[in-house]
């Protein structure tokens, strides 16, 4: 297959473009990422560790907070006990104020973006955020293959997730 890399910075102007970018690379990636789960690499994790921590090394999330802006996590049973302590609130208080059951029947947020994202982008409960915000963008996940995915859901979303996978198919042609 042949690719064009494009890797992006992570300024306001390029994060306008991130949807419209992501859309022009969905079928390549798609295409890559179904070559990836039959040809999988056996140190795959150790690669995907390496782009991760090399992509974060260069990224400033406090500059973009596009995760929390746009998507929001969803609450397990244990966030939602610790962070509801954290706030002195019963559990179903936290729930009635904040939360509601999706689609999935998971918590998520009622409002975007997320009620606890500061306008400095910092996040108000971020010693005792979700575990899903704690893992997010998932990029170094063990058996990277079985979550290309998701994968796929948050390179419109996360800049630094768009250029792990661009770095990828350079660095692992398949
Ligand atoms: S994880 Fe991605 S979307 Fe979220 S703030 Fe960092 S770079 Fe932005
Ligand atoms: S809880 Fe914090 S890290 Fe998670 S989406 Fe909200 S502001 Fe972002």
């Amino acid at each position: 297959m042949q690719f064009i890399y494009q890797i992006i910075e992570l300024t306001n102007p390029q994060l306008n473009i991130l949807q419209k970018l992501a859309k022009d690379k969905q079928v390549e990636n798609k295409k890559y990422f179904d070559k990836l789960k039959k040809k999988t690499p056996k140190n795959l994790d150790y690669i995907m560790q390496d782009l991760h921590d090399a992509e974060f090394k260069k990224t400033d999330c406090l500059s973009c907070a596009n995760c929390c802006k746009t998507t929001g996590p969803l609450f397990t049973s244990a966030d939602i006990e610790r962070i509801s302590k954290h706030l002195r609130q019963k559990p179903q208080q936290f729930i009635d104020q904040y939360l509601r059951i999706d689609e999935d029947n998971d918590y998520v947020l009622q409002k975007l973006p997320c009620t606890f994202l500061d306008t400095d982008n910092a996040c108000f409960i971020y010693d005792v955020r979700p575990k899903a915000c704690r893992e997010f963008p998932h990029t170094d996940r063990k058996k990277f293959q079985q979550i290309t995915n998701i994968t796929l859901k948050n390179i419109p979303v996360c800049p630094a997730v768009y250029n792990i996978v661009e770095e990828m198919k350079r660095k692992l042609p398949l």
